[in-house]
């Protein structure tokens, strides 16, 4: 990895600046299916259209998982980084903080005074961990199999058809990526 250079996407670039955390159209179906996982403070909630699908079943997964527990989780930020999923979420602890399930935060303040519910923000980080191992193969425009690609400093993950599309057509390969696959 290089550093020095700004190697988040355009697309992202663009939400970053943004004055106020937007919320990407591409997850207006999941906030109608999952409401409180999207009404929490957040700094952005983006999408990839070929990650949806993995991020879809991810939700499903952790909703089931939650059980009467869903008002406690919501995702504070959904981004891409270096060509990789970055997903960010909070669960409360028993006594009502929200704390970090993923994330910038070290180990031991992961754990929750209550047995049952450390046992549960190990089974979300879990979730969340391997989706994003998922995401890491496929591609970000079409969601087949995948490598992460480096072009002008920027890195992408995308398939041999969307990398030679990235270098003819970057706006048009970064459109398909925002699009809604709905
Ligand atoms: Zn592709």
């Amino acid at each position: 990895m290089h550093d020095q250079l700004d190697s988040t996407t355009p697309a992202a670039k663009s939400l970053r600046d943004s004055r106020q955390p937007t919320v990407h159209p591409m997850l207006a179906e999941l906030a109608r299916c999952y409401p409180l996982m999207f009404q929490g403070p957040h700094t952005g909630l983006d999408m990839a259209c070929g990650w949806y699908p993995v991020f879809a079943q991810l939700c499903a997964d952790i909703d089931a998982r939650l059980g009467q527990l869903q008002s406690d989780f919501h995702w504070r930020q959904l981004k891409e980084k270096y060509g990789q999923p970055r997903w960010y979420a909070s669960l409360k602890d028993a006594d009502g903080q929200a704390s970090d399930v993923t994330g910038l935060v070290r180990p031991g303040s992961l754990l929750a005074p209550e047995q049952e519910r450390e046992a549960l923000r190990d089974c979300l980080r879990d979730l969340v961990q391997a989706a994003e191992a998922c995401c890491e193969t496929r591609c970000m425009a079409c969601g087949s199999s995948a490598s992460l690609q480096r072009l002008k400093g920027w890195y992408t993950t995308c398939c041999a058809g969307h990398l030679d599309m990235l270098q003819r057509e970057p706006d048009a390969f970064w459109r398909l990526v925002q699009q809604n696959p709905l």
